[in-house]
């Protein structure tokens, strides 16, 4: 059955593989027991990652820590597989799999290496999650298929002087007629290289403190990439300074309201910390 994992993108295939298997993640106690034992569904999700992970993955493990770099050919493959789109619904092209399933991915590709779990990490569960709970229909429409066929995600938080307290961030948004402004620096942002959309977080309203941070869907050639920073692991995984200084937006950019930044930020952070664990 997972063969149909290895066709091309078009037909869904993670949703596919397991449609027809029992979709439930706890065995025995219901949605609120405790997980004791894995589903037939995700037994196979689990066989069919770990054999990806281990034929795609590494044999390019020494030469992407080596280089600190992902290898040309994972992308592509993360995205024809499906990976990329584990938390898109199957309306928007993705292949819509449960919380848990989401996580068995992102396990079993940390198996083999974390850096390209913590890649397929933040594009699913911060970015895709924050698009797909947060999007007007047509953000959804717009950016919901290339994040699950060839568009790569980054997640904009951090800051020099607001990492744990991110909420305390200097980046600002400007109102300038119809259009925002952003300026600001944004730190330690994963995929921010490979990246072809980019969730932005920045205060519109400083006054009010937390509840002025704004989400922006931002396109990255609009941003200048800064340093990449040489971590000691997880090296396959881009990490670099993001400039948003300049960069213009429209109203059709921001992701939730003006003020429901935080909203935002802690939805997909709430799921995001959770799939962390597993690698
Ligand atoms: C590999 C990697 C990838 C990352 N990817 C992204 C990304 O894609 N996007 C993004 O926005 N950010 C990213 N980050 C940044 C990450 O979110 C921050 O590193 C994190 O929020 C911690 O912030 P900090 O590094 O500034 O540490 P600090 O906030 O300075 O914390 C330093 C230490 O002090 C402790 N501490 C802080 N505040 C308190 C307190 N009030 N009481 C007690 N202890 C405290 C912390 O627990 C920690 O041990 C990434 C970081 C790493 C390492």
């Amino acid at each position: 059955m997972y063969r149909v994992l290895r066709t091309s993108r078009q037909v869904l295939p993670l949703r596919r593989a397991l449609s027809g298997l029992p979709s439930a993640s706890l065995s025995g106690g219901g949605a609120t027991g405790a997980a004791t034992a894995w589903t037939e569904g995700e037994e196979l999700l689990r066989d069919s990652v770990r054999s990806f992970a281990q034929s795609k993955i590494a044999p390019h493990v020494t030469s992407m820590d080596e280089a600190g770099r992902l290898h040309d050919s994972i992308l592509p493959d993360l995205f024809e597989h499906g990976l990329l789109g584990s938390c898109i619904p199957a309306a928007n092209g993705g292949a819509e799999l449960s919380f848990t399933e989401a996580c068995i991915t992102v396990e079993e590709l940390a198996r083999i290496d974390p850096g390209v779990a913590l890649v397929v990490d933040v594009h699913a569960t911060l970015v895709c999650n924050a698009v797909a709970q947060w999007g007007t229909q047509e953000q959804k429409a717009l950016h919901l298929p290339r994040l699950a066929a060839d568009t790569l995600g980054a997640f904009c938080l951090s800051e020099d002087a607001s990492g744990s307290d991110a909420f305390a961030m200097e980046a600002r948004a400007h109102r300038d007629g119809d259009v925002w402004r952003l300026s600001g620096r944004k730190m330690w942002v994963t995929n921010a290289r490979e990246a072809g959309l980019m969730v932005v977080f920045a205060n519109a309203m400083p006054e009010m403190k937390h509840r002025g941070i704004t989400a922006f869907l931002v396109d990255p050639a609009n941003t200048q990439i800064g340093k990449t920073e040489k971590k000691l692991g997880m090296r396959a995984s881009s990490c670099c300074e993001v400039d948003i200084g300049g960069v213009e937006l429209r109203d059709a950019d921001v992701l939730g309201g003006v003020g429901d930044g935080y909203r935002v930020a802690m939805d997909a952070l709430n799921a995001g910390r959770i799939a962390m664990a597993p690698r």
